[in-house]
């Protein structure tokens, strides 16, 4: 489908003829003023000692003539953005694997590490997830959340492009990765900034911060993800509202990780990799190993940790390293049966907890038979996992205890008007 069609199918007639306008302001005819925002935004970040992932269509850094690199050593990671900018629930299997692989090795001879991908319109269909495994991405982060927090401000074209990326309700799915056949997904949150400032209509800055302050207190109390998607050419109309967000972050306790997307997907493919060594002596004394991973912290609750643990938050308390030997009643991990769902060992064990199979209820804090266990059911298990007080001994989700976590990340879609005008084309 022709992408400018696709744009007026997105945002309607009327918008896509006042974005055609506002373009010409925003990228003009040379890269300088791509340059510009990518050096604005660089500054923010470095403000708040942070990075962010900017994926970008290997067309358009095929034509950036070096803007592109330079920020890499400012601590901003790029990712694809497809080859061009198109819908990719439109190619076939061969033509999305091909583009890919073209795409990685342009990246590569341009310099640009990459490490993941985000689908243009963050539109794909049932072969892109196995395309861009196969092209040997680390990451994807194309599946999109829509969190509940425009409070009645919604606008008929917010709704039109909920429906249009296909976005899940954050009410009723976990905001965190997820690793599957070794690839990691990574969800996309909004509103992102195109949604404030284009479909959702808001007083002034303060105001317009509002709902991503809300999604970072709502992941905060969850213990998840914020992907806040902030387009760079955008950074001048939401510096505030970013700078709101990060500001607050920064003084959240526990902590907020802040980090790029392909760190995020690193840790969480490590963490989940772990093998705990488990072993018991009598009367009631457990310990537990795993090789060292960097940041990693064990989190106990109602449980006596032998080593002097430090408070953490909800009844949990941490001991930093990869050993810990504690006292407990009960094994305090989550036994499940062998017929259980395939997926839900693999799913609490993403999510730090220690998993074993067995028959025998007695001897275990929590104990699940759950012969069927789909996405629907993840975000009920964890609320009931965090709500309970048994005792549990499990990894902390996120690193050096960390409560949250938030990565800025904004797609590239073009450096200059002349990138745009082939981007309407599919060029
Ligand atoms: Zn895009």
């Amino acid at each position: 489908m022709n992408p400018l069609f696709l744009a007026i199918q997105g945002k309607g007639i009327g918008k896509t003829v006042a974005r055609l306008r506002t373009l010409g302001m925003r990228y003009g005819l040379a890269p300088s003023k791509m340059d510009q925002a990518l050096e604005r935004f660089a500054r923010v970040l470095a403000h708040y000692r942070c990075g962010a992932s900017f994926p970008i269509t290997a067309a358009a850094l095929a034509r950036s003539r070096g803007v592109v690199e330079k920020y890499q050593a400012r601590d901003i990671e790029f990712a694809v953005h497809g080859y061009r900018h198109i819908d990719h629930s439109q190619l076939s299997p061969d033509r999305q694997a091909a583009d890919f692989s073209s795409a990685r090795r342009l990246f590569e001879a341009r310099g640009v590490a990459c490490w993941g991908f985000r689908s243009p319109y963050l539109r794909r269909n049932e072969a892109t997830l196995e395309a861009i495994r196969e092209a040997g991405f680390l990451y994807d982060s194309s599946d999109s959340l829509a969190w509940d927090v425009v409070n009645g401000g919604g606008s008929e074209a917010y709704a039109k492009a909920l429906a249009f990326y296909g976005a899940r309700p954050a009410g009723d799915y976990p905001a965190l990765p997820k690793l599957a056949a070794g690839l990691v997904e990574i969800p996309y949150c909004l509103p992102d900034d195109e949604s404030l400032i284009e479909r959702l209509h808001f007083e002034d800055d303060q105001a317009r911060s509002r709902p991503w302050l809300d999604i970072l207190a709502e992941t905060h109390r969850r213990g998840e993800l914020f992907t806040l998607g902030l387009h760079p050419e955008r950074i001048f109309l939401c510096e505030v509202p970013l700078r709101n967000v990060l500001e607050k972050a920064r003084g959240l306790s526990p902590g907020v990780w802040v980090a790029r997307l392909d760190e995020i997907a690193k840790w969480w493919k490590r963490r989940s990799a772990l093998e705990p060594v488990v072993g018991f002596s009598w009367p009631d004394e457990y310990w537990l190993n795993t090789r060292p991973l960097k940041g990693l912290t064990l989190l106990g609750r109602a449980v006596e940790m032998v080593r002097p643990p430090r408070e953490w938050h909800g009844g949990w308390t941490q001991v930093k390293g990869s050993g810990v030997r504690f006292k407990s009643p009960l094994r305090p991990f989550i036994g499940i049966t062998p017929r259980s769902e395939a997926g839900l060992a693999g799913f609490l064990r993403q999510q730090g907890y220690i998993v074993e199979f067995t028959e025998t209820r007695s001897n275990y804090s929590v104990f699940l038979d759950r012969p069927k266990f789909a996405d629907e059911d993840e975000r009920g298990l964890l609320a009931d996992l965090d709500g309970g007080d048994s005792p549990l001994v499990r990894f902390g989700r996120w690193p050096d205890g960390a409560q949250s976590a938030l990565s800025i990340t904004g797609d590239i879609d073009a450096l200059t008007l002349w990138d745009y005008g082939l981007r309407a084309l599919g060029r």
